[in-house]
C-alpha cells in the first residue's frame, strides 16, 4: 500500500487529504497528515463564547465568487454536509453593497454603481470617469512584471493607485502595492494590457473564459441569492473541524496534532524521509502545505538553492484586535473600511463584523463587533520585531482608530488581540519567477513532492481549496495508473 504524508493541517492540507483519499478510493493508500498546532485549520481560528458571540482571529469569510475557485469551496462545504450551517451575506445587504475608505479624516463611500463614476466623490479630486476615459489611449508597455502601484499609476493616475488600490490590497494581502506584483495579484488585469494594449479595451473586447457551473443545490442557492460572502455557524473554524472529522472516519487516514515535521529528505530510490515525533519514516510521496519559510527550513540541509528561493517569498504579520461593544454603535452599515497607505494611521482597516454576520453575535441583546487589522507589510515599522510586540499597544491603537474613525467612544466589554505571525504571503514583483524556480527545481530532481498552500498560487481560502482539489485529482490519477 502506498504511503503518502501531508505536512500541515490548515485548509490546504485538510482539503488535500480529503480529495486525495477520494481520488485514490479504488487504490487504497495510507495518508498521514502531520500538523504542528493543537488544532486543525491553520489560520482559520474562531473563538466561541457562551453568550453566542464568535470572534474570528484569521480569515473571517469566504468570498462568494462565480469562478471555479468560488464554486470549489461551495462544493466542498456541501459534500461534507455543512450546507445547513452556512451564514451568507446576500447581494442586497449593506455589507455587500457598501465599502468605505478612510482618508483625509473622513469615511468615503466607494462607488456603488455606474452613476457614481461621473460624480466627484471624496477623497478623489475629480470624478472617477475623468481618470478612466484616457486609459484606452495611453501607451501600453510590454512588461515582465511591475508593482501594482506603478501599473495603476501608469494606466489611471496616481490618485487611483494611492487611494483605491492601496486600500484594497491592504485589505486583501495586508500588503504594500508599491511592492506587490500586478502579474501575480491581478493576472487578468495584467494580461489585458499585454494582449489588448489597455485594460478598458481588454475588458470590452477580451475573450471571456466561460466558467462551468457545477450542478449542485448549494451552488444554485448561492447563485440565485447572490452571496458576496459566506461563513458558518460557529465561525469559519467549523469548516476545518468538519473536514477533519470526515477524515477521521476513514481508516486509511492518520491525523496527528501537536506534531512538528522536523526534517524532510529524499532518497536515491525516489522516496521521502520524514522526521517527526522523534522517528524517521519513509513515504512514497510527500505533500507540503506549510508556509514557504517552513518548507525552506526542512529542505535547507539537502537542497539549499531551493530553500534560498523559498525564503525569498516574504510573509507579513497581521495584528487582529477583536472588539465587542454593548448596543448598536456603528455610524454606518457596511462591510467595513480600509485605510490607504498615504494616511498616517497604523491600522489597515476596520471590519464591521456585526453588520456582515449578525449570526455571530450575542443571542439576547444587540452588540457591535469590530475587527481592527494592523501591521501587515508595515508590522515591524509600526510595532517592532514580531516576536516582541505588545498586546496592550495593539489594543490601544485599535481603540484610538475606532474612536477617531468611527466615533465610538465607549469601552468595549470584550477585547482579544492576536497577531498572525508571518501570516500572509506577499506576492511581490518577481513572485511568479520564484514560484517557477521552486517548482521546476523540485520537478527536475524528480522529488516525490507536491507543493501546495497559500504561498504560491493564490492566498484566498477559495484558491487554496481549488488548488488542493485539482492537484490531488491529478496526483491520484497518476498514482492509480
Ligand atoms: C489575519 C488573516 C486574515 C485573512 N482573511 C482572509 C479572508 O477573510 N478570506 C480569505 O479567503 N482568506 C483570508 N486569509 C488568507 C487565508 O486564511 C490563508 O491564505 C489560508 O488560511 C492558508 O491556508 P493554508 O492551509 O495554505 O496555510 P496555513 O493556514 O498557514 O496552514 C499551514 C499549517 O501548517 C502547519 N505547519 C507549519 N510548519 C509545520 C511543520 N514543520 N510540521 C507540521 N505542521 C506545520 C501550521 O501549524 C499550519 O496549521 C487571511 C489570512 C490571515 C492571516
Amino acid at each position: 500500500m502506498a504511503r503518502i504524508a501531508i505536512i500541515g493541517g490548515g485548509i490546504s492540507g485538510l482539503s488535500a487529504a480529503y480529495y486525495l483519499s477520494k481520488s485514490l478510493k479504488s487504490t487504497p493508500a495510507k495518508i498521514v497528515l502531520i500538523e504542528a498546532g493543537k488544532q486543525f485549520g491553520g489560520w482559520m481560528e474562531s473563538s466561541r463564547f457562551d453568550d453566542g458571540t464568535v470572534f474570528e482571529h484569521g480569515p473571517r469569510s469566504l468570498r462568494g465568487v462565480k469562478s471555479e475557485a468560488g464554486y470549489a469551496s461551495l462544493l466542498l462545504a456541501e459534500e461534507i454536509g455543512l450546507e445547513s450551517k452556512i451564514l451568507s451575506v446576500k447581494k442586497e445587504h449593506p455589507a455587500s453593497k457598501y465599502r468605505y475608505i478612510y482618508a483625509k479624516d473622513q469615511l468615503c463611500l466607494m462607488p456603488t454603481g455606474p452613476g457614481d463614476l461621473i460624480k466627484k466623490i471624496p477623497p478623489f479630486t475629480r470624478p472617477l470617469a475623468a481618470f478612466g476615459w484616457k486609459e484606452p489611449f495611453r501607451k501600453s508597455v510590454k512588461l515582465h512584471d511591475e508593482s501594482i502601484h506603478d501599473f495603476i499609476t501608469r494606466r489611471f493616475g496616481e490618485e487611483i493607485a494611492t487611494y483605491a488600490f492601496s486600500a484594497m490590497f491592504r485589505g486583501i494581502y495586508a500588503g504594500d502595492t508599491r511592492k506587490l506584483s500586478i502579474k501575480s495579484c491581478l493576472r487578468p488585469v495584467f494580461d489585458m494590457e499585454q494582449q489588448h494594449g489597455s485594460i478598458i479595451r481588454g475588458a470590452i473586447f477580451g475573450k471571456r473564459t466561460k466558467t462551468e457551473i457545477p450542478k449542485s443545490p448549494l451552488v444554485e442557492r448561492f447563485r440565485s441569492e447572490g452571496w458576496s460572502l459566506w461563513s458558518f455557524q460557529g465561525g469559519l473554524q467549523t469548516f476545518p473541524e468538519t473536514i477533519a472529522s470526515k477524515l477521521k472516519e476513514d481508516p486509511n487516514i492518520e491525523l496527528h496534532l501537536n506534531t512538528v515535521c522536523a526534517d524532510l529528505g529524499f532518497t536515491v530510490d525516489n522516496k521521502a524521509n520524514l522526521k517527526y515525533n522523534g522517528k524517521e519514516e519513509v513515504f512514497d510521496h510527500v505533500i507540503s502545505t506549510i508556509p514557504s519559510g517552513d518548507l525552506a527550513s526542512l529542505m535547507s540541509k539537502q537542497h539549499s538553492s531551493m530553500a534560498t528561493d523559498l525564503n525569498r517569498i516574504p510573509l507579513a504579520s497581521v495584528g487582529v484586535v477583536n472588539l465587542q461593544f454593548e448596543g448598536d454603535r456603528l455610524p454606518i452599515q457596511a462591510l467595513g473600511h480600509l485605510v490607504p497607505f498615504c494616511e498616517p494611521d497604523r491600522v489597515l482597516g476596520i471590519l464591521y463584523d456585526s453588520c456582515s454576520f449578525p449570526g455571530h453575535g450575542t443571542l439576547d441583546r444587540p452588540t457591535t463587533r469590530l475587527s481592527v487589522m494592523m501591521g501587515g507589510a508595515w508590522f515591524e515599522d509600526h510595532f517592532g520585531p514580531v516576536d516582541q510586540y505588545s498586546d496592550d499597544e495593539l489594543t490601544e491603537v485599535a481603540l484610538k482608530a475606532t474612536r477617531d474613525q468611527l466615533g465610538i467612544k465607549e469601552k468595549p466589554f470584550r477585547v482579544i488581540s492576536k497577531v498572525a505571525k508571518r501570516g500572509i504571503p506577499q506576492y511581490n514583483v518577481g513572485h511568479s519567477d520564484i514560484v517557477d524556480s521552486v517548482f521546476s527545481y523540485a520537478e527536475s530532481k524528480k522529488f516525490p513532492l507536491t507543493i501546495l498552500g497559500a504561498c504560491y498560487k493564490g492566498i484566498s481560502l477559495n484558491d487554496c481549496i481549488l488548488n488542493s482539489r485539482n492537484t490531488m485529482k491529478s496526483l491520484g490519477e497518476q498514482m492509480t495508473q
